[in-house]
């Protein structure tokens, strides 16, 4: 079977031509033949060549040496990067990890016997010819993930392969083989040996695109999350686990792919699953998010928190000062991202009727304004002014004009603000 090359596997043609013309074996592998067989769009490209690593040096003018141990050349073809990698074998997995030593070989076959699962193990040729040994084209047909052999002994080797096939699952709408998931289920504990970075990359990747809902189903039900190097806390662990089974957390996946950015998903998670504050915290650090993404991500726990606690029903003026008041400490934006995810909320976590909705959201856009430096006072015209030493109350009159200022409960003009910190004092 021939196939039709995207742009990007074009641009990259002149380098497998190349190889070829010194006598060498290259294909195009991996993800960017999957996805040309999908008809989808290519990410990137990985070459295998029989060519060693200091061959493929040798060949080409512009090159970094990136994963030298494992004797991938990242080859520069008119400023983009395509990786180079020599037919190779694994040798020995050291705990259930990639190993750190390969094995070169002269043979395709055994390149792509190396792989994961059938659909990443097929190779392209320059013609467009695809070299399928292990049947990837007949299970992308039908829709179904197996491992390249044995299942048992590929989980074995490299037990991050467990998380890259749930995610696989997810993103292309895969039934895992009978035997696949079997092996999946009964090695998982073997996930304690994969770093919790690695972790991340792969939740992160389901959690992003189209259907984080099938990987999520799909995770859940495989029990990864409950073998992690370093466990979650006993709270996120029973919520996990409760998730199988309730619907209220079907619901909630079946909405996260209508929030647009992937930190929004990880808060609408941590709100929907009811994770304390702590919980939430705890969960982010062990899976090593970086402190921006994990201060955003806490913020939207907070801001539920807050607004659950606040007796949101009961006193209209009361809740509106809250609003404002968690408006000027988080950010606007932090608000609209806030009523984002309560929208893909399942109506059985503590709801918020639409009009109570609609409500905030007006209150946010007539907010007048929300940040201090857009207050017409500066804490040098309060101490002068009140002729008084500078000290915390500045910062907390600052605070309460602005709240008042925000409300339209008081103008925003030098004097009339002037004259209200006087009355405070
Ligand atoms: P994507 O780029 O969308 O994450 P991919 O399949 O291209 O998916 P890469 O990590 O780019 O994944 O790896 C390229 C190829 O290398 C894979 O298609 C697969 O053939 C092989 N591969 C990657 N990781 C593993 C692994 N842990 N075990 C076996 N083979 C792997
Ligand atoms: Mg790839």
């Amino acid at each position: 079977m021939r196939l039709a090359f995207s742009d990007l596997i074009l641009s990259a043609l002149p380098i497998v031509k190349r190889l070829r013309d010194h006598y060498f074996e290259a294909f195009f592998v991996g993800g960017a033949v999957r996805d040309t067989v999908l008809g989808l769009p290519i990410k990137d490209v990985d070459i295998a060549t029989s060519a060693r690593p200091e061959q493929v040096l040798d060949l080409f003018e512009h090159c970094i040496p990136t994963g030298l141990q494992h004797g991938t050349i990242t080859v520069i073809n008119e400023d983009i990067g395509y990786e180079v990698t020599t037919f190779r074998l694994e040798s020995a997995y050291e705990d259930h990890r990639k190993p750190e030593s390969v094995l070169y070989i002269t043979e395709l076959e055994g390149d792509l016997l190396r792989r994961d699962f059938t659909m990443n193990a097929m190779a392209l040729a320059a013609d467009g010819e695809l070299h399928d040994p292990y049947g990837g084209m007949a299970d992308l047909q039908s829709n179904r993930l197996r491992s390249v052999g044995d299942p048992n002994a590929r989980f074995q080797e490299d037990a991050l392969r467990m998380l890259r096939a749930v995610r696989f699952i997810g993103v292309y709408q895969l039934n895992p083989a009978y035997r696949t998931w079997r092996a999946l289920k009964q090695h998982r504990a073997l996930l304690q040996f994969i770093a919790m970075e690695r972790v991340q990359a792969e939740l992160d990747k389901m959690l992003t695109g189209g259907s984080p809902q099938r990987a999520l189903h799909f995770l859940v039900a495989s029990g990864l999350l409950l073998h992690l190097k370093e466990p979650f806390a006993k709270e996120t662990e029973t919520a996990l686990k409760q998730a199988e089974q309730s619907n209220t957390t079907k619901a909630l996946f079946a909405r996260l792919h209508e929030l647009m950015d992937v930190d929004l998903r990880w808060s609408a998670l941590a709100i929907g699953l009811q994770l304390s504050y702590d919980a939430a915290q705890q969960a982010l650090q062990v899976l090593r998010l970086s402190n921006a993404r994990t201060k955003s991500i806490l913020s939207m726990v907070e801001i539920h928190r807050e607004m659950i606690n606040s007796g949101y029903e009961a006193n209209e003026h009361r809740l509106r000062i809250k609003w404002l008041s968690l408006a000027i400490r988080f950010g606007k934006q932090a608000m609209v991202d806030w009523l984002s995810i309560i929208h893909v909320l399942p109506e059985s976590t503590p709801s918020f009727s639409d009009s109570l909705l609609r409500q905030l959201n007006e209150w946010l856009e007539q907010m007048f304004i929300s940040k201090l430096k857009e207050l017409s006072v500066s804490g040098k015209d309060l101490t002068s002014h009140m002729q008084k030493q500078a000290g915390p109350w500045v910062s907390e009159y600052l605070n309460k004009l602005l709240l008042l200022v925000a409300a339209g409960e008081l103008e925003n003009d030098k004097n009339a603000l002037l004259l209200q910190a006087s009355l405070w004092d």
